[in-house]
């Protein structure tokens, strides 16, 4: 004799409802499992390709960069000079070495995020170029006039 629909329903329902303790554990078990097969996952394709994260981590940082560079103007306060690879952040008082140590960045490995995290002040920092910023930073000035 089979069994209605209505019959296959209530026997499911009531399968479930006997073995709720099996089915949570067997959810707890194949989420465990499941966690640490994503990890053995991330651990292998950094095995396999170091260099996909660094380039990651090398296109996120540029993009951090181009960001803080379009939020001081984009080009050399002193010269006007826009290119990306030219142009660096400068201390407006010339306090760069005392403020990367104060914020523990002696090396100014992390100015950027650091710009990004206070809002990108503009009052002790700005956008020169190489060439401006090192002619601040050792004569004083720059030629141009600008700084
Ligand atoms: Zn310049
Ligand atoms: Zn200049």
């Amino acid at each position: 004799m089979s069994k209605t629909p209505e019959e296959k329903l209530a026997a499911s329902r009531k399968w479930k409802a006997e073995n709720k303790g099996r089915v949570a554990d067997y959810k707890k078990r194949w989420n465990k499992e499941n966690k640490g097969h994503v990890d053995n996952y991330n651990a292998d394709h950094y095995r396999l390709d170091p260099e996909h994260h660094k380039r990651r981590r090398t296109v996120y940082a540029r993009n951090e960069r181009r960001n803080a560079i379009s939020e001081y103007g984009g080009e050399c306060v002193c010269c006007g000079e826009e290119t990306f690879e030219f142009l660096t952040f400068d201390h407006i008082n010339n306090d760069g070495a005392e403020h990367r140590r104060s914020i523990g960045d002696p090396q100014g490995k992390s100015m950027v995020a650091w710009l990004k995290r206070n809002n990108y002040p503009k009052d002790i920092i700005q956008l020169l170029c190489f060439n401006c910023n090192h002619a601040k930073a050792k004569y004083g000035s720059c030629p141009h006039g600008g700084v």
